[in-house]
């Protein structure tokens, strides 16, 4: 019976704002409620395309992160020594001039002595192009440490990858295997997408060492062995060429499986492309018998077999290189299963699942469409199997070929881009590679550079080394350690900036990336490193800018500190040119508006680079006459323009807001953004849908939005020849070779076919002594360790255990809450068990960044997360152990230079019973807390 007594519909404030979230990455579309000018509520955007009104515990938790005691409230400057956490407040002209002098010196000297690193930021377009501005090749910001591994390998194989380059079609898969996703990326997109697989009786298959999050709901949890997906895949494929279950139709159409190789071993074009005259690839035409350009129509190319070249030498295709190496026995899951620890005869009936739903399942819709060879096809069919990747795959040093892997099997079995298979979120798909090298060697005359600092190199050409082959870059991208180093090497900044002394780095300016602790890969090693002398007591990193809203750990080890507004307090742009919210439906991009008032003496960071890259006349940030084209981000946010027409928001664009993708600055748009609430999007019509790569008019419409350059069809990599190019050079070709030392090194790892190779750091371990893999997960309810200083956040977890398994549980006598050490061959942390079922028997993990330093993040000296939290980090290395000749390389993917986080190797050991029951190592608090400097 009614109530007439309550008041059911009540508003919850007298204001409502719609903005973008930033509590995590994934920048799902919200509601903010405010009642005279404060903050009572926030809910989703049912509109948004991200999240369509989901909000998960961390957005509605903002309400407390725009209040949090942890907020800096003015700029800092270091009285004491460097982590000691001694500072005065100053104002900020005295900051911009400190900060303008000295970059303005280094910028008329030698511009790559200043390096900027940003973590979690979501304004890299603008980052990136301050750097490049200035001069500085040293830029880079999370995604090294993160998921490079994902983004190259599938860049470089599909011209798109997981997470932001791609997603599931969630309403036509029928099969779906999800490989190492932790519960932060992407998280409300694919809550809602496993909720469809659930309601439509699709099968989800999680291949995880951890049964957390998502793969609690999987139909079928796979416990892999950390570091092993990639074998695991390749068992895959091995039975998928056993049982003839490929789509070679999709193969000769879309990818270059039927492209000939030249087979010569020594030869400097050995394992490239075989061209004709004219320099196009070729083919064998089973037909005609004879070699044919492997691009015309209606030839009938061998995918097997081997052929003479007009030259007399012979080659092959690449798909017959590809079966003859997955064939080999030692890729039968046999073979594997051990070392995976999955039963053969689960990698076999996997592998017989997906060849039964990819080809006795087809499905077809009824959408003609057109290729670009011109080709119109009435309907659209798919194979629906659907794969999806993250960071527990990425974080390996095999994660790239691991990657590459899972794409070559969804090519294999032709589902790229079709109906119930993996898809292209728009703006990709890109050319592979997606853009010309990186900048870095060559400045122009206005001292900026050639180039786009992160680029995408396509042969040993585009590395930045010096003449002996060693690295330019302060963090070794683009170098023969880490060739492909797409996103840079964020987390080994510090180290090489303390390693290189003054004559290296100036100035180190870090933002919004917990440098000195989850975000270091070894904290106390970092931090003593930040806190470094010469023999003459000056720092060995001279100086250090750091821009942040909270009061994080890396504070207390800056110079200069300059406080950063929260979300809800600025303009931010979610741009195309930076990480974008598209889906396979379409381009989108958001705004973030201010909807509070700062209470305290911050700005927004991007405002302060704008008014930073003024003041330096910074080229692009200046006029002719050196006056400063952008009064503040939301300026530059509408009137900047990369290219001719195109800007940083793609929507509402030309003097009517009627032009999308490309066309002259409108002076409304923001407030276009507002009345939309507060994103754009354009819907894809149904024939540019699927088959992106080769959608005649998908491609056109994207280079006329501006998306691509060209509306050619982007031939898949099956097999990569730019692999091969750095691989020849190893092998002495050209006149760009790796060092000595690092030959053998490249020569492996740039195989243009995936590989499987063990864990790096596992084979310099001593395996008996350290048997247990150990990695971390991310909980849903804190992202990073941004959630510490919330105080809703901080409720559900405050404090982290080490999980293991019931079995080894037993093995050292070990029930929940029993305090144990953890050692690694880096040392040790000592915190609590907790025992599980769902977890691979030999592997321990924790969640994420809960472990804190006493007194940062305003937290009380007794707060859980310092004496009942702890960090892995601890017991990780950024390097690895030294080799015969006493060089340490770094603890990264040999191909892109991704974080090898999960590499590592650990045994635990039960404390005794009288034992301090506080997780150490221990540091001594900081002295700095804002809440003390309010009060
Ligand atoms: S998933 Fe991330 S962006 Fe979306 S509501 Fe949650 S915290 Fe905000």
């Amino acid at each position: 019976m009614a109530n007439d007594k309550i008041a059911y519909s009540s508003p919850i404030g007298d204001e409502v704002a719609y903005t973008t979230c930033y509590m995590c990455a994934c920048r799902c579309g919200i509601k903010v409620h405010l009642k005279d000018g404060k903050l009572r509520y926030i809910e989703g955007n049912r509109d948004h395309p991200v999240n369509r009104g989901v909000l998960c515990g961390k957005g509605s938790a903002g309400i407390m992160t725009a209040i949090s005691p942890a907020r800096l409230r003015k700029p800092l400057k270091r009285v004491g020594p460097r982590g000691a956490g001694e500072f005065i407040e100053i104002e900020w002209d005295e900051a911009m001039t400190v900060v303008t002098d000295r970059l303005a010196r280094i910028r008329a000297t030698d511009p790559h002595k200043f390096a900027l690193f940003t973590g979690r930021d979501q304004s890299q377009s603008l980052t990136g192009h301050f750097a490049r501005m200035f001069g500085t090749m040293n830029f880079a910001a999370h995604g090294g440490f993160c998921s490079v591994n994902m983004a190259a390998g599938g860049l470089y194989s599909v011209g798109g990858a997981f997470w932001e380059f791609g997603e599931p079609d969630w309403d036509h898969a029928k099969l779906f295997l999800l490989f190492g996703v932790a519960e932060d990326h992407d998280s409300n997109p694919i809550k809602l997408g496993l909720a469809t697989l659930k309601s439509r009786g699709a099968k989800i298959v999680s291949i995880n060492p951890i049964r957390t999050g998502y793969s609690a709901i999987a139909d079928e949890f796979v416990a892999i062995t950390p570091g092993t997906d990639g074998l695991f895949v390749m068992a895959l494929i091995h039975c998928l060429l056993e049982s003839g279950s490929v789509d070679t139709e999709f193969l000769i159409r879309y990818t270059n499986a039927h492209y000939l190789v030249i087979d010569a071993p020594g030869d400097a074009d050995n394992g490239l492309f075989a061209r004709d005259e004219a320099g196009r690839v070729l083919a064998f035409d089973r037909g005609a018998q004879e070699l044919v350009d492997a691009a015309a129509l209606g030839i009938d190319p061998a995918l097997l077999g081997s052929f003479t070249l007009a030259d007399g030498r012979t080659a092959r295709p690449a798909f017959a290189i590809l079966a003859e190496r997955y064939s080999n026995a030692s890729y039968s899951p046999e073979a594997v299963a051990a070392r995976c620890g999955v039963a053969a005869a689960d990698i076999r009936r996997i592998a017989g699942e997906i060849a039964e739903v990819a080809f006795n399942q087809a499905i077809s819709l009824d959408q003609q469409w057109t290729d670009t060879a011109g080709r119109t096809h009435p309907t659209m069919t798919g194979r629906p199997v659907a794969m999806h990747a993250m960071r527990g795959i990425s974080a390996h040093s095999n994660g790239f070929h691991t990657c590459r892997a899972i794409h070559v099997l969804q090519m294999l079995i032709g589902a790229v881009d079709t109906p119930g298979s993996w898809r292209y979120k728009s703006p990709y798909p890109k050319p592979i590679p997606a853009g010309p090298g990186p900048g870095g060697a060559v400045h122009d005359a206005d001292g900026s550079l050639t180039a786009t600092v992160l680029g995408f190199p396509s042969g040993p050409e585009d590395l930045l080394v010096d003449d002996d082959g060693e690295a330019l870059r302060l963090d070794h991208a683009f170098s023969w350690e880490a060739p492909l180093g797409i996103h840079g090497l964020m987390h080994m900044a510090i180290a090489e900036a303390h390693a290189g002394g003054p004559e290296r780095i100036d100035t180190l300016f870090l933002y919004m990336s917990n440098m000195a602790w989850n975000s270091a890969m070894n904290p106390g090693e970092t931090t003593r490193m930040l806190a470094d002398h010469d023999g003459a007591g000056n720092y060995r990193i001279p100086f250090v800018i750091y821009a942040d809203a909270f009061a994080s750990e890396t504070v207390a080890y800056a110079d200069l500190v300059l406080p950063d507004t929260t979300y809800l307090e600025r303009y931010d742009c979610i741009s195309l040119l930076d990480r974008p919210i598209g889906s396979a439906h379409g381009p989108a991009d958001a705004i973030r508006v201010p909807v509070l008032k700062p209470d305290r003496d911050v700005r927004p960071f991007q405002d302060v680079l704008i008014d930073l890259a003024g003041r330096l006349g910074l080229p692009h940030f200046v006029d002719a006459e050196g006056r400063k084209l952008y009064d503040s981000y939301a300026d530059y946010m509408v009137n900047h323009q990369r290219k001719p027409g195109v800007g940083p928001l793609a929507g509402f664009r030309g003097a009517d807001g009627t032009a999308i993708g490309k066309g002259a600055p409108n002076p409304d748009q923001l407030q276009r953004y507002v009345e939309n609430k507060g994103f754009w999007r354009h819907h894809l019509p149904a024939e540019q849908l699927y088959y992106k790569h080769a959608n005649r008019a998908y491609l056109a419409g994207a280079k006329e939005m501006g998306l691509i350059d060209s509306d050619a069809q982007i031939v898949l990599h099956l097999y990569s020849e730019i692999l091969q190019k750095f691989r020849l050079a190893a092998e002495g070709h050209g006149s760009r070779v790796p060092p000595e030392r690092l030959r053998a090194q490249v020569r492996t790892v740039m195989d243009p076919l995936p590989i499987w190779y063990p864990p790096v750091e596992e084979t310099m371990t001593d395996l008996q002594r350290f048997p247990l893999h150990a990695i971390t997960q991310r909980p849903m309810a804190m992202y990073h360790s941004w959630g510490s200083q919330n105080a809703w956040l901080r409720q559900i977890l405050s404090e982290n255990r080490l999980y293991l398994h019931r079995d080894l549980a037993a093995r050292h006598d070990l029930v929940d809450d029993d305090w144990i050490e953890v050692e690694s061959r880096n040392g040790r942390v000592k915190c609590q068990a907790r025992v599980m079922e769902g977890v691979n028997p030999n592997t321990v993990w924790t969640w994420n960044a809960i472990g804190k330093r006493t007194g940062a993040w305003a937290l009380a000296n007794d707060a859980p997360e310092a004496r009942r939290g702890f960090l892995l980090n601890h017991i990780i290395s950024e390097y690895l152990p030294a080799d015969g000749a006493g060089h340490r390389a770094s603890n990264s993917d040999p191909v892109t230079g991704q974080a090898a986080w999960f590499d590592l190797t650990v045994r635990i050991e039960k404390c005794a019973p009288d034992t301090l029951e506080e997780t150490q190592p221990m540091m001594p608090p900081s002295a700095y807390s804002p809440k003390a400097a309010a009060e």
